[in-house]
Order: structure tokens, then C-alpha cells, then sequence
């Protein structure tokens, strides 16, 4: 996977890139990520990359000329021929106004080859942008950022982990929070790990088992792989009712799954 940042703040991405997961996997040569400045596409003395919005208001907006030019610089494929021919390439403009980001977003980026991220600033970025040369527009939260730097870090990150070989166990990518492919217990033996299904994670401890009076539930301790899968589901049920109601609406539970909240919701009234 290649990602190709454009940005006016080349140097914001010194140290977001460069630990954990994301460093190991370029340093294992699975992602390449490049850095362009904006700045290098202007032509004027002063290397002008926005301008006035036209209609009047407040603020500037990015221009069209010197992200055309960089995509070009690139050599990235025109937009019909990216978008027609199944090419594995994606252009996504960072924007407020985008499709939101999440996990299945994110794992469909995974399987491309290359994606270059365009990162806006001011008011945003010359609209033209969207309708002609990017062919996403991706918003990661209802809220309004002061660039899309931020938001490219957080694509890199997400899809990143989803390579094949990136994170060393990748079991664990299948049955964490969001994730709905069937994470099917590979290896032999009992199985205590239980997927999300598109839920939240179940709630994880580690040593010591008592920490100043504050004790794990003594099911983990207990060994019994069948009771630790069910009181992690029962808990990770519990969580997404309390944190993440919406989900549960989105993801196919279990008859037994719809028993147990039917229980949680029982012991709230
Ligand atoms: N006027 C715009 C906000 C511009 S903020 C609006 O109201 O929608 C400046 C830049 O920050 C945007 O061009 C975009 O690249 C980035 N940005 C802001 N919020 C973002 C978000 N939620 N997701 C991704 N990028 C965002």
C-alpha cells in the first residue's frame, strides 16, 4: 500500500507516523508513505496555495491549480479511468462534509494498492477538486477539524492495521470493536476470545489480578474457557447498550445475545 499525503504542513506528520504499528509496517516496507508539500505546486513568488471565496465570506479556500498539479506530479490515473477501470487507487479529499470514516470504510481502503489523501485548511478546498479529480470525500467525525492532516493520520492508522502482517497477531483485527467479519477460532483447543460482530470489545485486564483492593472478575481467573467467552459477550453487550445503543440496531444478534440484554435491560428497570 502507498499513501501519498498533499498537505501544507508536511512536517505536522514528524511523529503521528513514526510509532507502534504504522512505523513497523513501513519499516517492514508493507506501506510506503510520502509526504507532499503543497507549497512545491505554486508558481508565484510567494508560493500562494489559497485564495478569496468567490461570492464573498469570511476566510480563504485552498486553490485548484496546485492540487491539480501535484496529483499530476504523481502520476496518479485520471479520475474516469481510476474509477471505471477497477484500478485499486483512490483520491479522498479530507472534509467536514464528507462520508463519514469507520471500520468497514476503512477496510475497504484496505484492499487498494493506493491512496492519496488531500488534506484542506482554511475554509476548505476548491470545490472542483471533489467534482473532477478526488473520488472521495471523507469526513472522520461530526465535528469541524482546523486541517485534514489529522484526519489523514487517522486513515493511515485504520487501514494500516488491516494489512495482512502489520499487526503481529491478526486474529486480534478480526474481533475487535466494529468489526463484523466471522473471526472463527483458527487454532485448536477451547476458545475463551469472542468476536465483536460489529459490537463494542469486550472489557480486557491484565496482572496483578488485585490492584490496590480492585479485583478482576474472578470468571477470567477461573479457567473455564466457555464462561469467559460468555461473560465477555454479556459484557461487551452491556458496554455497546450503555455507549453505543446505535449499533446494536445495526449488527444481527444471536438468540442468545438477545437474551442477555434482554436480562440487562430487565435489571435497569
Ligand atoms: N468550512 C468547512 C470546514 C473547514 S475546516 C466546513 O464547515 O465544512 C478546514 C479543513 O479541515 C477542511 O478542508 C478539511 O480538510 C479538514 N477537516 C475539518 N473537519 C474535518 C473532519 N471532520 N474530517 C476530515 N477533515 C476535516
Amino acid at each position: 500500500m502507498q499513501f501519498d499525503i498533499v498537505t501544507i504542513f508536511p512536517d505536522f506528520f514528524r511523529g503521528p507516523l513514526d510509532y507502534g504499528i504504522v512505523r513497523r509496517a513501513r519499516e517492514a516496507g508493507l506501506v510506503t508513505v510520502n509526504i507532499h508539500d503543497l507549497r512545491a505546486f505554486a508558481h508565484d513568488r510567494h508560493r500562494t496555495v489559497d485564495d478569496r471565496p468567490f461570492g464573498g465570506g469570511e476566510g480563504m479556500v485552498l486553490k485548484p491549480e496546485p492540487i491539480f498539479e501535484s496529483l499530476e506530479a504523481l502520476h496518479v490515473a485520471a479520475r474516469d479511468e481510476r474509477v471505471s477501470s477497477g484500478m485499486r487507487q483512490s483520491v479522498i479529499v479530507l472534509s467536514a462534509q464528507g462520508r463519514r470514516f469507520d471500520q468497514s470504510a476503512a477496510s475497504e481502503l484496505s484492499a487498494m494498492d493506493r491512496l492519496v489523501l488531500i488534506c484542506g485548511r482554511y475554509e476548505g478546498i476548491d470545490e472542483r477538486v471533489n467534482a473532477f479529480l478526488a473520488d472521495r470525500e471523507i469526513s472522520i467525525g461530526d465535528y469541524v477539524l482546523s486541517g485534514g492532516e489529522l484526519g489523514a493520520a487517522v486513515i493511515v492508522d485504520t487501514v494500516t492495521r488491516l494489512i495482512p502482517g502489520a499487526v503481529g497477531n491478526e486474529a486480534s483485527t478480526r474481533q475487535e470493536s466494529f468489526t463484523s467479519h466471522d473471526a472463527q477460532a483458527s487454532g485448536n483447543g477451547p476458545d475463551s476470545t469472542c468476536a465483536s460482530g460489529g459490537l463494542l470489545d469486550y472489557p480486557h485486564y491484565t496482572r496483578p489480578a488485585d490492584f490496590r483492593g480492585m479485583a478482576v472478575p474472578d470468571v477470567l481467573v477461573s479457567g473455564n474457557h466457555d464462561e469467559i467467552r460468555r461473560w465477555r459477550r454479556r459484557t461487551a453487550l452491556e458496554k455497546t447498550l450503555r455507549n453505543r445503543p446505535d449499533l446494536l440496531r445495526q449488527v444481527a444478534l444471536s438468540e442468545e445475545d438477545k437474551d442477555i440484554l434482554a436480562r440487562i435491560s430487565g435489571k435497569e428497570d
